[in-house]
């Protein structure tokens, strides 16, 4: 789409002038109200995207979100230049959402918008000039330079020009000047044009030319002219036999693609003189990006648990809208979600299911592809801008009525949606920390759900605390899964006390000797190995060598950092800070060490431990490509790797006969992390990393080596009493302020020079100390990570009062400080971030 602007600027009748309020892709707290031309007014309205000038110079693509007859009072309303669509992008559910979102998580409405619309929905402009039609060089009685002759003759033939072409027209770095003296000698016109970053894919096609498709005779006498021609009459003969159209004429207007002739051997020279004769026509058709897939499954049965569960989860959607599905795993919940899938479509409603990123390319696709074929959308960060949009404009066709996507698709042009499910919606990656909107899938979808009347289903095997506290008050339904699908058994469980071997001296390679033993006898077995390690490496932290005594805070209840800098410890919460000390004040001994251990020296040590056995690593190196990932599973299932070595990456939705052992090399530093989540993280990430063993007939084992196996996670755990586990970190949350019992804000404040990061962090700090709402304020400390991009960081925490309206009047508040802020002359250059719920 293109357009020249000159005519949206006509003068305009001030009576009953409409005006649009504009979502602008800008940082900026507001949004913008612009003049609606006459000619327009009729076609548009909500959710159109529209061009329109903002500042001096740029031209921006924006969204409208608001429709009046009020001029705004501090600025005079530009005009609209220009409607880019004849039907509305965007919906009205969609402006609510993001203005709830924009307030929620303290970001801007234009923000939102852009995380929002998949780039190829967003138009770049850019500018190019063109010949002033009333310039006459004879006239003219300013002479041009040599340099400005080669435009003016370059314009001459090629009407327009960016100013890249003109810079490499003339060998020179910035063209600026010279289009400024051209524009004073009125020899050119300067025009933005606007370019639609999406682009249809095309294929071309060939067909029968009229009269041939309907007129046999025709068609006939045809043939007898090419009977001395065999090339084109075999053309013409495969042509026929693909589209049969003297049974059905009417398929000639598909056509054919021209390989069906190429790969039949036949030259293209002849289909050319064939359509230089007026016998075929080639045309190009717009196809989709997407494979048409049939679905190909037959109805599912579910057993008996799999029924109830189904039945419960409808009687309690009688009376609540969210429901937590805790199903263990292996138990069936996809079969689950299948049925309750389908339910909704035949009647009417549109489905998304929400997953976390890496699962998405995995069997969960495949295996719901069959059961929906291609009327389910599939909606990936790995895809193309392209792909995306066509993800987007299939939604709103309707051509998907079920999506299945990352935490993004929450941001689809649903219309009527029935039922959102998010599965396994106790993982971190719902989470997005950077850029803003700071948002959480999982809890930002239920205001989705909310402005649609829709069911929302939460499920996992381990629930985030948030999901089960609040099916516990009743906030939601609950129903609980206990049986593997099958009647697969759960794997068993041992310990492994690390620091027991290396006192023994049989510790190896930071194997432990069980370890070792049961890796060479699932090896010996032709069977196969997952060993895990938590990616969290960036946060070492000090153990006891002698009795595995780990540093926490007194005052938070997380364990402490080691900093090599100073050779201190250090509270990332509230700015504790600590010596090492030299002996253990537990047991005394001197052996204090960091701890620390990458994935890639744990595949090395195997490699040597077991160097017959085919060892691979998996994690966020060796699955940046597209299909890394996929490439990696297809190996694993295939056999042609014994162990797997892999981060989180491993734990999520691996499914596969032959894996009987998983062993987990360090439990302490999941449950040592410096975050007052650990524990739920540790329990979550073992449960699921062991789920992966012995999912079929054969029973799993699970080897888990840590320096305190005398910690009442583990025996819980392996007895998978997860309520228990839970009553006891809630106590603690409790006393110690954490979420579910209050909110936390988290507000960094980032400068080049830590001096003045340091002192903004402190001065904004003490604002907030003002704000009147009942808080703990923590900090300001330095951030976990203390400096990115040459940007020292300092992080202040707000715990807020859950009830009441504390929340919204702080967020408030804040906004205005940071306004503030960012006006101080002492602070210039300094970056506030907020976000809520951090984690
Ligand atoms: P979860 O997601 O709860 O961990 P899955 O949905 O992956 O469990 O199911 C575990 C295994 O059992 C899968 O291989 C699945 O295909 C199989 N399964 C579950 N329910 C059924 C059913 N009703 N009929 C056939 N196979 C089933
Ligand atoms: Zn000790
Ligand atoms: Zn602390």
């Amino acid at each position: 789409m293109e357009s020249l602007f000159g005519d949206a600027y006509a003068p305009q009748d001030s009576k009953s002038n409409l005006y649009a309020d504009i979502i602008m892709p800008v940082p900026i707290p507001k949004m913008f109200t612009y003049k609606i031309p006459r000619n327009f007014a009729d076609e548009i309205g909500i959710g159109y995207r529209v061009i329109v000038q903002f500042g001096l110079k740029k031209v921006l693509t924006g969204i409208i979100a608001k429709v009046h007859q009020k001029a705004p009072k501090e600025y005079e309303a530009k005009p609209i230049l220009d409607v880019l669509d004849t039907f509305a992008t965007v919906n009205p559910l969609q402006i609510k959402f993001w203005v709830w979102m924009a307030e929620y998580y303290c970001c801007h409405i234009g923000e939102v918008m852009n995380a929002a619309l998949p780039s190829g929905l967003k138009l770049s402009s850019q500018s190019k000039i063109q010949l002033n039609p009333s310039y006459d060089s004879d006239q003219s009685p300013y002479p041009l330079d040599a340099r400005e002759e080669i435009i003016l003759q370059a314009l001459a033939s090629k009407k327009e020009l960016s100013y890249e072409e003109c810079e490499d027209l003339l060998g020179i770095k910035s063209i600026q000047g010279i289009i400024k003296s051209l524009i004073i000698k009125e020899a050119i016109l300067v025009f933005e044009k606007v370019m639609e970053k999406y682009s249809p894919k095309v294929e071309s096609r060939i067909r029968l030319c009229p009269p041939y498709f309907s007129d046999i005779k025709a068609l006939e006498s045809l043939f007898k002219e090419l009977a001395n021609k065999p090339k084109q009459e075999e053309i013409l003969l495969k042509y026929l036999q693909e589209i049969p159209i003297y049974q059905k004429p009417e398929l000639n207007i598909k056509g054919l693609d021209k390989k069906v002739f190429t790969d039949a051997g036949m030259t293209g020279s002849s289909i050319k003189t064939l359509i230089k004769n007026g016998v075929l026509e080639e045309y190009k058709i717009i196809i989709s990006r997407f494979e048409e897939m049939n679905a190909t499954e037959e109805k599912i049965i579910l057993s008996t648990e799999q029924d109830e569960a189904l039945q419960q989860i409808k009687t309690q959607f009688e009376e609540k809208n969210t429901l937590l599905l805790h199903g263990i795993t292996g138990s069936g919940k996809t079969e689950i979600y299948i049925q309750l899938i389908n339910e909704a479509l035949d009647s009417g409603s549109q489905v998304l299911l929400l997953l976390p990123e890496i699962a998405l390319t995995t069997h969960m696709v495949s295996r719901l592809r069959k059961v929906f074929g291609s009327k389910m959308g599939v909606y990936h960060s790995k895809y193309s801008d392209n792909e995306r949009v066509e993800v987007w404009n299939g939604v709103l066709s309707g051509k998907f009525s079920f999506v299945i996507g990352v935490r993004s698709s929450i941001f689809l042009p649903f219309d009527s949606l029935g039922l959102v499910i998010v599965d396994e919606e106790h993982e971190s990656s719902y989470k997005q920390y950077d850029p803003a909107p700071r948002f959480q899938a999982r809890d930002a979808v239920l205001m989705l759900a909310w402005l649609h009347q829709a069911k929302t289903i939460l499920g996992s095997a381990t629930p985030s605390f948030e999901s089960y506290y609040n099916s516990r008050t009743k906030k939601y339904g609950y129903v609980f899964l206990d049986k593997r699908y099958g009647g697969a058994s759960l794997p068993h469980y041992q310990l492994s006390d690390i620091l027991v071997d290396k006192k023994k001296n049989l510790l190896k390679l930071d194997f432990t000797r069980l370890m070792r033993e049961k890796i060479q006898e699932t090896l010996n077995k032709q069977e196969q190995v997952l060993i895990f390690q938590n990616r969290r490496g960036y946060a070492p932290y000090i153990a006891c060598d002698d009795c595995g005594w780990i540093p926490e805070c007194e005052h938070c209840d997380v364990s402490l950092t080691y900093h090599q800098f100073g050779e201190e410890m250090r509270c990332h919460y509230c700015g504790f800070k600590e010596k090492v000390p030299r002996v253990c004040p537990a047991c005394g001994s001197g052996k204090l060490g960091a701890v620390g251990l990458g994935t890639e020296r744990i595949e090395e040590s195997l490699s040597l431990l077991f160097p017959e056995a085919r060892v691979a690593r998996m994690d966020l190196d060796t699955t940046r490509s597209k299909y890394g990932y996929q490439r990696l599973l297809e190996e694993f299932g295939a056999g042609n790797i014994d162990i797997l070595v892999g981060t989180q990456m491993i734990t999520k939705g691996l499914d596969f006969e032959k894996v009987t052992l998983v062993g987990i090399l360090d439990a302490d530093r999941i449950l040592f992390f410096p975050d007052f989540r650990a524990g739920e993280r540790a329990f979550q990430q073992i449960t699921q990393v062991a789920g992966r063993a012995g999912r079929r007939e054969k029973q799993g084992t699970v080897i888990i080596q840590t320096r305190k196996p005398d910690q009442a996670i583990f025996g819980q755990v392996i007895s998978g009493d997860y309520k228990n586990f839970y009553l006891q970190e809630m106590a603690e949350r409790q006393r110690f302020f954490y979420p579910p019992f209050v909110k936390i804000i988290k507000i960094s404040t980032r400068h080049k020079d830590y001096k003045t990061a340091e002192k903004a962090a402190r001065h904004l700090h003490n604002l907030m100390g003002d704000i009147q709402v009942k808080k703990i304020l923590l900090g300001p400390e330095k951030g976990l990570v203390g400096k990115i991009k040459n940007q020292y960081i300092y992080e202040s925490f707000a715990k807020l009062d859950k009830s009441g309206n504390a929340q919204a009047y702080f967020k408030h508040e804040l906004q205005g400080l940071l306004m503030e802020m960012q006006a101080h002359k002492d602070f210039r250059g300094t970056r506030f971030v907020v976000d809520v719920d951090p984690y």
